[in-house]
This record gives C-alpha cells, structure tokens and sequence, in this order.
C-alpha cells in the first residue's frame, strides 16, 4: 500500500515549539520498578526525547522513563508491579495519535510502556483469512505480511509507515478505505491485552462468529489504554483486487462530490475503495512543501474527489463508460485515471502529503469531523462561514474522507501571525476556531471526533458536546476495570479515579 519514507520522520523529530520543557531535572525511575527494571529493557527519562513529540508540532510531552517489554509476560509484570505501587502508564505505539494520547503530561510517578519491540507476525492463515500480529507491528509492516500470501490487510492512512497495530486498533483508526472495509474495529477479530490487575484477557481468536457473552474485544478497541495494554490481534485479510483504478476528478461542490458517490455506488456497487474529498487551497499548500508533486489536471476546480475502485476483469470497461457518462451529464468537470502505478502512487501522495504540508505551513487547528452524507455540503458551508465570522484572514485545507462522512477543516492563522504566536498569546483564537468547528458538527448531527480519538485533546469537548449518560457508563466502567486510575490517567475520561 502507500508508505513513504517522510513518514517515518514522525518517530524522530524533535519538535521546536515553545513548550519543550527547561529541562532541570528528569524524574527517576518509580521505585517499585527497580527489580524488574533489571530483566525489561528501559529508558531513563533522560534518553526519552522521541517519546515527548507531537506530531503536529503543538505541545511537547514530558519526558519519562520508558519501558520496552518484549513478551506478553513482560508487559503483565510491569503492570502488576504498576497496579501494587500506584503507577501511572501511558501506552505508546508508533507516537502518531493527534490528540496527545499517548503523550505524558503529568510525569510525576508516570512511565511509558513502548510497545515497539512486541512486533512479530506470530501467525499468518490464507485458509483462514486471518494474521495473528504482536501490537508493536508497524501497519505496513502488517499489510506486507498479507501481500506476501496473496491477500490484504486494507487498514491505510498516511501514517502507516510509523503507526503501529496496538496504537491502531487502540485508537480504532479510519484511514483511506473505511468506506469499503471498515476501520480498525471491522477488521479485527480478537485481542490479547494486559489488564489493569496485570491479568492477561485471551481472547485472540480468529473466529468469525463467536456468541459468548459481551464482546470485550469492543471494549478494548477505542479504549485509548485507559482500560489495559493491547499485546496482540487477530485480524481479519480480505481478498486482494485483481484490478484497481484510481481516478482524481474535479467537481464544483461537496454535494457534487457526494451526487458523485452515490452515482458510483448505484453502478459500481460494492467496489469503492476510497473516495477523497479535497479543496483547491489545499493544492496552494501542498506547492509550497511539496513543489515536486505534479498537479495532474490541466485546470483547477473549487474541489476534487480522489477515488479508487476495485474488482474483477471487467472493471476497467464499466468505470470508463460510467466516467463518460458523468462527463455528459456535467456532474465531472475533468478527471485523470491512473494509467500505471506510478502515476497512482503520485496521485495518492498528493492527498497523503496533506496532513505534512499543514504542519510544515503552520496549521493551527485540524478538526475531525463526521457528519451523515446528506449534511456534508451544509456542514461545509456552515464551518467555512463560522470560521470567517471570527477572522476573515484565517484560511482553510478542507479535506476528508468524504466517503465516510469524515471532514477535516485545518485552519491558518492570519499572515500577519504564525502559529507560534497565536499558541504563546492568542488561546482564544484557537478556542474559538474549535468551539465553532464543534458546533456546526452538533448542529449537523455530527460527531466532534471521526477518526483520531479523544486523547487529552478533545476531553473538554467530549464533556461539552458528549451525552451525559454515556459518559457516566465510561467512568463506572473505567472504575470496574482500573480502580487505582493507573491506565493512561487524563486521556479520554476527565476525572476518572487518577493516580496520585
Ligand atoms: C500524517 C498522519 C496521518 C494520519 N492519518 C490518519 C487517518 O487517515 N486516519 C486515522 O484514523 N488516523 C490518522 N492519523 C492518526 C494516527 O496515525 C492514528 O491515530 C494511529 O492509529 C495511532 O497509532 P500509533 O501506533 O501511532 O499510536 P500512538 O500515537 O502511539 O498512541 C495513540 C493512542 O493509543 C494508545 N496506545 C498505543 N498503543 C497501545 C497499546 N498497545 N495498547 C493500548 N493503548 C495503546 C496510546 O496511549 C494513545 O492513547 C494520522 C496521523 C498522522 C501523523
């Protein structure tokens, strides 16, 4: 699938932004921990820079001793002897979540738990369509194992070349092709994790149908490790396409874009990988980081939709004349279709170097918005309008997985400010730019986190915008499961029991 090697630069940039703490003294290693710190690799604080970056460059974590177990039996010590000495941890996988999840902001009396060295592919079963991988594997390293036997494991975002199995499925990851497979919850079909207690829960089945009681599984994933360690998953693989095409066309509106899909779907049916939806500002950005990358129509368009289909021999025939169709009827203004899979690479870099060339042009809010399909055009029109009504200098990559109903609006600040500046002096602008963001998805019926989580990010808005009742299950379960607060204190659940 898509890997590029500029993302692996998430795992070890240091940030330069303003809140890099003066460094006076690292916390030492939890006392607690001495004997087993002896037999489980670690790192004092002190050697944990690359654990503290955000990769969009907006605050810094803490530095923290980080532990990197190498067994199922490793991580269940460490948080048994964490359980009995009142230890916070935060789980950490490839250090690619957006909303500072996995990013230590209390280090007193805290570690990481790292997963990256739990990274074999224990198991892989054509017949049962089923790969059984430990929790620090990278997710391209998982969609290789699946190539390698003929099949696909179809989980893919920008960020698979550093983001790991565990972080994914912890933080139920969409990606590029929700719209035909799902996210990471579809795809997997058991879980090995650590429990707060240390217990270990097996339940790594590779079983289809498995009726037999609550399905903890579904506790785990989105759980953000506030409710244990993932160590291991069963995933589903699908049968990969003998043939993709990937178009890039233009339309005039999001409604268009979404007129576009349904016309697809009617004709096409099931075959839809990927349907992306981009603004024309966002070429404007991606030319200033990016200029290497080739705009591939000859004119531009208020909007484009990156799509990909796949299927069997006769796909090619059928998407031509459908395409020929949509031009006749003005619903395609122009389109390029793929003719080899570099020039599909290329069209799929131009979309996946987006997030990249926001951070490097200083984006100062990236939302992550799902709406129902019939509001999008409204949802877009509202945002585009609210964000205006507070500084009409602010400007905006709108861009999403349409398909799914996933919009994000990345947001920069007036010329006259950088991001910088409006972090160290400006936090109303930044409040209000998300407020509005939020209420235009609530009035929309939308949700104010599609894809990326919670983390410590968005705990404020999950209080404002969440439903109560919903919430209040989340803290008795956390309670039940975590009594001691030391799983991931601060990300997802606001006041739940955290350790001292
Ligand atoms: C360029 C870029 C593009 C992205 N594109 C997308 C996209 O298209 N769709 C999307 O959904 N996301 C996207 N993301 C966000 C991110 O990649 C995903 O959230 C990813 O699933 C995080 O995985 P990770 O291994 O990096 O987790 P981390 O960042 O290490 O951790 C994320 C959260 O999971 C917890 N965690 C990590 N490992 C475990 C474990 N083993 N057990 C329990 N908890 C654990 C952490 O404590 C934290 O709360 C993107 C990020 C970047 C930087």
């Amino acid at each position: 699938m898509h890997s590029f090697d500029m993302f692996f630069l998430y795992r070890c940039r240091r940030s330069t932004m303003p809140f890099s703490p003066s460094v006076v003294a690292y916390p030492q290693l939890p006392a607690g921990l001495a004997e087993l710190s002896r037999t489980i690799s670690w790192l004092p604080a002190e050697e944990a820079e690359k654990y503290i970056i955000d990769p969009r460059d907006r605050f810094t974590g803490k530095s923290v001793p980080v532990f990197l177990p190498r067994s199922t039996s490793e991580v269940s010590d460490l948080v048994t002897a964490c359980h009995l000495n009142g230890i916070r941890i935060v789980p950490y996988g490839g250090g690619t979540g957006v909303v500072a999840g996995q990013l230590v902001f209390h280090a007193e009396n805290t570690i990481v738990v790292s997963l990256e060295k739990m990274n074999a592919v224990r198991q892989i079963s054509k017949a049962d369509s089923v790969v059984v991988v430990e929790a620090g594997c990278i997710l391209a390293d998982v969609q290789a194992a699946a190539e390698a036997v003929d099949m696909l494991f179809p989980l893919s975002m920008a960020s698979e070349g550093s983001s790991m199995i565990g972080g994914n499925l912890a933080t139920n990851c969409g990606g590029i092709q929700v719209l035909r497979y799902g996210n990471a919850r579809d795809l997997c079909l058991g879980i090995e994790a650590v429990l707060p207690d240390g217990s270990i829960l097996n339940e790594l089945t590779p079983l289809r149908k498995n009726n037999t009681g609550y399905d903890l599984r579904h506790l785990m994933i989105g759980s953000e490790g506030t409710l244990g360690i993932i160590t291991a998953a069963s995933l589903s693989l699908k049968p990969a396409d003998k043939h993709t095409l990937t178009a890039f066309c233009a339309v005039s509106s999001p409604a268009r874009a979404v007129d576009l899909l349904s016309r697809l779907r009617s004709a096409l049916g099931d075959s839809i990988n990927a349907f992306e939806l981009m603004c024309d500002f966002g070429f404007t950005v991606l030319e200033r980081h990016f200029p290497q990358e080739r705009f591939p129509l000859e004119k531009s368009s208020d909007w484009y939709v990156l799509l990909e289909v796949g299927g069997t021999d006769d796909l090619e025939a059928r998407f031509h004349n459908l395409l020929e169709h949509l031009f006749e009827v003005g619903l395609v203004a122009d389109a390029v279709v793929a003719a080899s899979e570099a020039q599909r690479a290329a069209l799929w870099r131009l979309r996946e170097s987006m997030p990249e060339a926001n951070r490097l042009s200083g984006a100062v809010c990236n939302s992550d918005t799902s709406v129902p399909l019939s509001q999008i055009q409204d949802f877009v029109d509202r945002t585009y309008q609210a964000i205006a009504d507070i500084d009409p200098a602010l400007t905006i990559n709108c861009y999403g997985h349409v398909g799914d109903g996933n919009i994000h609006f990345n947001v920069f600040p007036p010329p006259d400010r950088d991001k910088q500046h409006i972090i160290l002096h400006d936090q109303e602008l930044l409040d209000s730019i998300r407020t509005v963001i939020n209420q235009t998805t609530m009035a929309c019926k939308g949700s104010i986190s599609a894809e990326h989580g919670i983390g410590r990010l968005k705990r404020i808005d999950l209080e404002r915008f969440g439903d109560p009742v919903k919430l209040a299950l989340f803290r008795t379960l956390k309670t039940a499961l975590d009594p001691k607060g030391i799983m991931n204190p601060g990300a997802l659940i606001s006041d739940s029991g955290t350790a001292s």
